[in-house]
């Protein structure tokens, strides 16, 4: 059992530390003991280290270890994407031998599939274009969504890039271009995930969550079987017939018996409630009509809500527009209604500016509209499918029973 639980303990360590990695700044988990710990090891303890550093050795060795982390952090280097290639590779490697023979056709077909697809969809989101944004396609970008005039307000230009930002894009300072409808930038993919590439990557969690899943589960059963035909009163839940010290030690003997495949099931179903985590983290952000990138935006503006520092007030979808600085024509069925202002001395704005009519004062992140959520299922294929045609389009004349129109914009549902 001593190599099992090793292995198992520092996988665990792993998942957990990636977890704490990846969760602990989101809005959602704020004030949780993740976030807590986030910032223990990635600031508390960081800081101690710092000043140990100071005292032996002048600050020489946190000023190497810097430009490593800098490099690691903000430079483009394929590292975790091999990291993460030779965890399939050497996993199958190791499970694939003892578990083969041992599986129906009917298993072979099916793991067969779900082996392929993550390299399927990991060569994709990789290769795809995240959405760069050049001045060739900068029209193009601009005309996809319109500005909301809550989270992007236009005439923000980039100064690295030299245009203007289109609505929902932002700049990455690891890929170094500005990025269309950016969620974020990605070690796993080395690269952004954006508006071109978005659908590759939800496929690859996809894929990755049923592989890890399903990799644990016959590998469990396989095991189960084996261990039954030596032991036939032993089965593998509920523990029956026996008391938990010889379960246990039936179990060990059968872990050990078929080692490598054993250690990669147990691999899989450590790290299996991860991948889902961030699919569903995923899915949840696409339900809300909203990317990682917006998200941390909606965070800001609902602290400085609370603080009593935002205003709101309306705006009419047949304003004139400055075309210089925002596309006539969107593919976006909506148009902003709302202007979000956020100020430094918690006063109203003054009357000039866009919008109309008299400042509110917003304390709550529910009372404003979210444009760019227009239901589950169109938020779904404007993922999935590239330049989604909506249907109804600004420059049609409204249709007195548009339901689309009566149903969006939606108030904020996060
Ligand atoms: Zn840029
Ligand atoms: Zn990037």
């Amino acid at each position: 059992m001593g190599i099992v639980r090793t292995i198992a303990l520092i996988v665990l360590g792993i998942s957990f530390f990636v977890f704490v990695l990846f969760f602990g700044r989101l809005p959602a988990l704020r004030r949780t003991p993740i976030a807590t710990l986030h910032k223990w090891v990635f600031l508390h303890i960081p800081h101690g280290l710092v000043a140990l550093d100071e005292v032996v050795t002048g600050r020489r060795l946190t000023r190497s270890l810097a430009r490593f982390i800098d490099y690691m952090i903000h430079d483009r280097h394929p590292t975790i994407v091999i990291f993460f290639l030779s965890l399939l590779v050497g996993g199958e490697y190791l499970y694939l031998p003892s578990a083969w023979p041992m599986m129906s056709t009917w298993h072979r077909v099916a793991g067969a599939i779900v082996i392929l697809l993550p390299y399927v969809f990991l060569y994709l989101s990789v290769m795809a274009d995240p959405g760069y944004i050049t001045p060739e396609n900068h029209a193009y970008y601009m005309s996809l969504y319109p500005y909301d005039y809550s989270i992007f307000h236009p005439g923000q230009e980039c100064r690295t890039c030299g245009f203007l930002k289109p609505p929902r894009s932002k700049h990455c300072s690891i890929c170094k271009r500005c990025v269309a409808r950016l969620d974020h930038h990605c070690i796993f993919i080395n690269g952004c995930v954006g508006y071109g590439n978005h659908r590759w990557f939800v496929l690859l969690l996809l894929s990755t969550a049923f592989l890890t899943a399903y990799g644990a589960l016959l590998g469990f059963s396989l095991l189960s079987n084996l261990i039954t035909s030596r032991y036939p009163d032993w089965s593998l839940w509920p523990p029956r017939n026996m008391d938990i010290t010889r379960y246990l030690l039936i179990w060990s003997w059968g872990l050990q018996d078929n080692v490598n495949m054993g250690a990669v099931s147990l691999l899989a179903a450590l790290t299996s409630p991860l991948v889902w985590g961030l699919l569903v983290y995923t899915v949840w952000l696409i339900y809300c009509g909203t990317t990682t990138n917006e998200s941390l935006k909606w965070s800001d503006l609902r602290d400085d809500m609370d603080d009593g520092l935002v205003f709101k007030r309306r705006m009419s979808p047949d304003r004139p527009r400055d075309t210089r600085l925002e596309s006539t024509w969107t593919r976006w069925p909506l148009d902003a209604q709302q202007v979000l202002v956020r100020t430094d001395d918690g006063m109203p704005p003054g009357p000039g500016g866009p919008g109309e009519g008299a400042w509110d004062r917003v304390w709550n992140i529910r009372g404003v509209e979210n444009l760019y959520d227009m239901g589950f299922w169109d938020n779904l294929m404007d993922v999935f499918v590239r330049d989604y045609s909506f249907g109804a389009s600004r420059e049609q004349p409204a249709v007195e029973n548009d339901t689309r129109r009566r149903k969006a914009p939606k108030t904020s549902r996060f």
